[in-house]
């Protein structure tokens, strides 16, 4: 038996497709991945059964993109699914893994989508379709869509598929295809409907199964939290707060994730290290040596660079991105609970990750018991008893009499009573983190209405499922522009994987911009490091990291370079946003000379462009467009 697959390079893939898997942030292979990959690449059938949350969707996306042939213009590669959400997904799956796959094509077609957009993409020419049953044969019947080229066959989520009643369009479907072709079949269970499909339509299939190691984690609670995407960074901001925690471990699935989630936590005011796989051996090592020796409390890992970890007071483990496989799932938690103590883990599951969730639950034989996010009640509950107790253990261990004069000069110069001016000292001491929490508020400072355009960037690897409804029109020039996000940044960049975050996030069309430099008053003194000053920026203002030019950092302030037209309420913003708790107090310095090492790159500061489309006329009218047309070469290093 060979031995396993534990990396991209051994599998065969291409060099545009490797580039991409590095620039995403994957550091290895999930197990299904390393199994599918290369009886599909030979032109195999499969049976895979696999849930979402495995990496089934690279599993079969990368091998088919490999074998497509980009000259020639018509459907190669047809993807069933049971959702159009899934449709959705997977189609930025494809066009995601293709980035550098130059004039590929790939269309989601679902019910519900105006027609006569898909028709005209469909004419243009595409390589991959992805959709569900009913629209596929509406296209099939009115011989819009044409099949004869077809080479493969992905049935994704097959039991579902069943399930939802779908299974003989299925079986339409395929007999509408090419005899020669090559089906692959997923679903995360084989009921008997499935095997029938299966028999009649694949040719000696591999069968992938991953088998799951079952195992007891006896000293660790489990407990799991229901939570969208875009709302896990709250979520996770307001564990952390509510928690009785030591150290937190929090894993992520990539690179780019571990990192850009540390500088959001930073820029919320919890101070976080990332630890992965592009980190030097000496860096990770101090970090981890850090969190040992309680000088750092959060770190944000991926599996591989967290195997093995034994820090014992971890007493948190948090699944900020549900696991691959079980057995990660396992590795993971057992971070914590070392040494016979007990443990906390605690696992952020979309509710389409449920599935995955109930086979971790069997895997570990023991119940992930359900848990919602700490309410803006409980959390204001936890901020009055520790505001309580800090000043009743500053009363016991301080000596006080200088300040109780202060306090006694004031009652009698003012004639106001000690309670009136303790209340004031109390609201001074709370502003950071305010005790009145008003009822759905978040936890954290209130952000400018441009920050809501942002993406959630601390799912950078993930499925753009923030793209979606752009997809299906990525070269409609005529599509409704999108309104361009405010401006955006980039983060540490001392960091390869976030090189390649920018690269990857690179739009395609440029639009110019211009650079405005700004004033921070805060610096080296202040302990100011480039990193957290993008988080927060890129947090507080809904400005991307990629957009965040040049930053200097100097004693007592930093000089940051940022896209000009920043509105003002966003800068009004920036001037409170605290960087190791000291305001920001942005001001204006004017733009950066025209040359010399100052000068800004090209940028598109279009939603639209990022997906391939070109910027629509109307898009150009927006203040933050209407100024690019200026700009010069961006800056990348930072002076630090
Ligand atoms: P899927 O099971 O296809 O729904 O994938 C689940 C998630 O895992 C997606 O967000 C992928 O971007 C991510 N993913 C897929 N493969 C890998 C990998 N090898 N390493 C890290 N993340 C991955």
């Amino acid at each position: 038996m060979s031995p396993p697959i534990t990396q991209f390079e051994e599998l065969a893939l291409s060099p545009p497709l490797l580039q991409t898997l590095k620039e995403v942030g994957y550091e290895a292979p999930s197990p299904i991945q390393a199994a599918c990959i290369p009886p599909l690449l030979a032109g195999h059938d499969l049976i895979g059964q696999a849930q979402t949350g495995t990496g089934k969707t690279a599993a079969f996306a990368l091998p088919l993109l490999e074998r497509l042939d980009l000259t020639d213009r018509q459907p190669q590669v047809l993807v069933l699914t049971p959702t159009r959400e899934l449709a959705i997904q997977v189609a930025e799956a494809f066009q995601s893994y293709a980035r550098h796959l130059p004039d590929f094509h790939v269309l989601p077609i679902y019910g519900g989508q105006s027609m006569s957009l898909q028709l005209r993409h469909l004419r243009r020419g595409v390589h991959v379709v992805v959709g569900t049953p009913g629209r596929i044969m509406d296209h099939l019947r009115r011989e819009t869509l044409t099949l004869d080229g077809l080479r493969s066959v992905v049935l994704d989520e097959a039991d579902e598929m069943l399930r939802m009643g779908f299974i003989e369009d299925v079986d339409w479907i395929l007999e509408k295809t090419p005899a020669e072709k090559q089906v692959a079949l997923f679903s995360a269970t084989m009921p008997e409907p499935i095997r029938r499909v299966a028999h009649r339509h694949l040719r000696e299939p591999r069968e992938v199964k991953i088998q799951t190691r079952t195992a007891t984690v006896a000293t660790v609670r489990q407990r799991y939290c229901q939570v969208g995407v875009q709302h896990k960074l709250e979520a996770l901001t307001r564990v952390l707060e509510v928690e009785e925690t030591d150290a937190v471990l929090i894993f992520v699935r990539t690179k780019i994730a571990a990192t850009e989630l540390a500088e959001r936590l930073e820029a919320r005011g919890y101070p976080s290290a990332a630890l992965h796989g592009d980190m030097t051996q000496a860096l990770r090592e101090k970090t981890i040596e850090q969190l040992r020796g309680g000088g750092l409390d959060i770190m944000v890992a991926t599996d591989v660079a967290a195997r093995g970890l034994d820090v014992q007071r971890i007493s948190h483990v948090v699944n900020y991105d549900i696991p691959s496989d079980t057995e990660a799932y396992i590795h993971r938690i057992g971070r914590t609970g070392r040494a016979g103590r007990a443990g906390e883990a605690i696992l952020f599951v979309a509710p389409r990750e449920m599935r995955m969730l109930r086979v971790i639950e069997k895997a570990t034989r023991q119940p992930i018991t359900p848990m919602q996010p700490p309410s803006q009640a409980a959390i204001a509950g936890h901020r009055l008893n520790r505001f309580k107790q800090k000043i009743l253990d500053t009363l016991a261990a301080q000596e006080l009499s200088f300040f109780q004069d202060v306090v006694g000069q004031l009652e009698r110069e003012q004639d106001i009573g000690a309670r009136d001016i303790a209340a004031a000292l109390a609201y001074l001491m709370q502003r950071d983190r305010p005790l009145q929490l008003p009822e759905g508020a978040e936890a954290k400072p209130p952000r400018p209405q441009a920050a809501d355009e942002t993406r959630d960037r601390a799912e950078p690897a993930d499925r753009p499922t923030r793209r979606r409804e752009r997809l299906g029109e990525s070269a409609d020039s005529t599509a409704k522009p999108t309104r361009p996000r405010a401006v955006d940044g980039t983060r540490d960049r001392a960091e390869p994987a976030d090189r390649s975050t920018r690269q990857r996030e690179r739009p395609k069309e440029s639009t110019e911009f211009e650079v405005m430099r700004y004033r921070l008053e805060v610096g080296h003194q202040h302990g100011a490091t480039p990193q957290n000053i993008v988080g927060a920026i890129a947090n507080e203002a809904g400005i991307e990291s990629r957009y965040i030019g040049r930053i200097e950092i100097h004693d007592d302030h930093s000089t940051v370079d940022l896209p000009t037209g920043m509105p003002e309420e966003i800068f009004q913003h920036l001037k409170k946003v605290r960087v190791r708790q000291h305001p920001l107090n942005i001001s204006r310095l004017g733009r950066p000379g025209p040359s010399g090492p100052d000068r800004a790159g090209r940028r598109s500061v279009l939603d639209k462009a990022e997906a391939g489309v070109k910027p629509s006329r109307s898009a150009k009218t927006n203040p933050v467009d209407r100024e690019a047309k200026t700009a010069s070469r961006r800056q990348r290093e930072i002076k630090s």
